[in-house]
């Protein structure tokens, strides 16, 4: 890892790229007059967003102990795995590799992107076999590794992750969208230890902020700044900057939202557990569980008639069903829904 040379993997467009800089925005000044950006003097929203997003940055810093430099904010986690694709990935050329079964949107931006998906395939307990990752990444050279920890749809986090970063010949995304509800640490520690390693957290699942589509990415100052140089300059609106950081300044509520989340998910294992129903439940370090039921087919139904959504991962999961935890008034209706099946 020590002669990890960023550059070597970066699309060559991409290093000659000149970033789109906001004079303001670099600067500082006691009292500016804005007459730059030809916007609208009047109303409430007239200014464009921070487009260095330096205050949630800033609180981020502290929060994650980790240099702000090191830290890009993306609209939604969703727009950072676009970037790091468009970034590494010549299109029509090169691949990424993704565990499978996993989070879709890394095949979609891919193939948006002209990239082929290698699928990394999972054993019958949701986990990766070491050998079979060694040879399709050696076989398919593919640029950039995304994996999920704790998984998605599966539930389960990913044992020896340092493994995978350290044998694979390019950029290993470590996607802990779900991270708060498990017990594992994050692989942000990590960061120090390998140049090939970027981070992905979200606001939208334990932080509650599904509606302000804000994600962040940790990783070296080089490919953060390369991240910065491709995004949309205001890629995230200053309602949603500003939501966010207020979050952050009210820690409780997100610690207070993760317990919640986790007693949903201990009493709604306890009710699954009693269902005839319900074939098993996999373990789950998220706020969902993937069920395997006996007749999936009548149970999805049972549950739209009665407007309960959930995501039926059958016949690609065989007879699996992903739910994840609601309030108790929400679980509630599903056991009860579920109780009505014969
Ligand atoms: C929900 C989820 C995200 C979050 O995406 P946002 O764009 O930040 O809302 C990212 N990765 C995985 C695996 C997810 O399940």
């Amino acid at each position: 890892m020590k002669d990890f040379n960023t550059n070597s993997f970066v699309r060559k467009n991409i290093l000659e790229l000149q970033p789109y800089l906001s004079f303001r925005d670099l600067n500082e000044f006691k009292d500016p007059v804005l007459l730059d950006a030809n916007e609208s003097a009047f109303g409430e929203l007239n200014r464009y967003p921070d487009s260095t997003q330096k205050n949630l940055k800033r609180k981020l810093s502290v929060l994650k102990r980790v240099p702000a430099d090191q830290i890009a904010v993306g609209n939604g986690s969703d727009e950072l795995i676009d970037l790091i694709i468009k970034i590494f990935c010549e299109p029509n050329e090169d691949s990424i590799l993704m565990m499978n079964p996993s989070f879709a949107m890394y095949g979609f931006y891919a193939t948006v992107n002209g990239n082929k998906v290698l699928l990394l395939n999972l054993n019958e307990n949701f986990e990766i076999d070491k050998d079979e990752f060694l040879k399709t990444s050696n076989e398919g050279q593919p640029k950039v590794f995304f994996l999920c920890s704790p998984n998605n749809p599966t539930g389960n986090s990913v044992e020896d992750i340092e493994f995978y970063i350290r044998n694979f010949n390019g950029i290993v995304v470590v996607d802990e969208a779900y991270i708060e509800f498990s017990d594992k640490k994050s692989c942000i520690d990590l960061l120090k230890k390998y140049p090939n390693l970027i981070v992905l957290q979200t606001f939208s699942k334990a932080w509650g902020l599904a509606g302000a589509r804000v994600g962040a990415a940790y990783s070296s100052s080089e490919i953060i700044s390369l991240i910065s140089t491709v995004k949309a300059p205001y890629n995230v609106n200053s309602l949603s900057l500003n939501k966010v950081i207020e979050a952050i300044d009210q820690k409780e509520f997100v610690e207070q939202n993760i317990k919640n989340t986790l007693a949903e998910m201990s009493w709604l294992n306890e009710e699954l557990q009693c269902l005839k129903s319900v074939e098993k439940i996999y373990p789950s370090a998220a706020n969902f569980f993937l069920v395997k039921f006996e007749d999936v087919e009548k149970v999805y139904a049972k549950l739209l008639e009665n407007e309960i959504l959930t995501s039926k991962r059958s016949p690609k999961i065989p007879g699996c069903i992903r739910i994840n935890a609601g309030s108790r008034e929400e679980n509630s209706r599903l056991i009860e829904t579920l109780k009505t099946i014969a």
